[in-house]
């Protein structure tokens, strides 16, 4: 048996509530290999490497990475088709 070398994508959610008002790990993700579709929370995070490299669990690509300096981030979303967001109803219809 392998020891486990990622740790759960919820641990995301602290790093990326710096960068995004909400809770990154509540929304939904869409694998660009792969096409799989599951909560970033679901995400495989390896955080031993330079900043977290989030893999997709289904096929392992990167979908996310977040490096943070002392005064900036950088987020790389180019392995996420798009990031389905839980919102508040609006309020005002369009
Ligand atoms: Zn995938």
């Amino acid at each position: 048996m392998t020891e486990q070398s990622y740790l759960d994508g919820n641990m995301l959610d602290g790093p990326l509530r710096e960068v995004f008002a909400m809770d990154v790990s509540a929304a939904t993700g869409r694998c660009a290999s792969c096409g799989a579709t599951g909560p970033m929370a679901g995400l495989r995070v390896y955080s031993h490497a330079p900043g977290l490299v989030a893999r997709c669990p289904a096929c392992a690509e990167v979908m996310l990475r977040l490096v943070r300096g002392p005064d900036r981030a950088w987020l790389d979303l180019r392995g996420t088709t798009f990031l389905q967001v839980p919102l508040p109803p609006d309020p005002l219809p369009r």
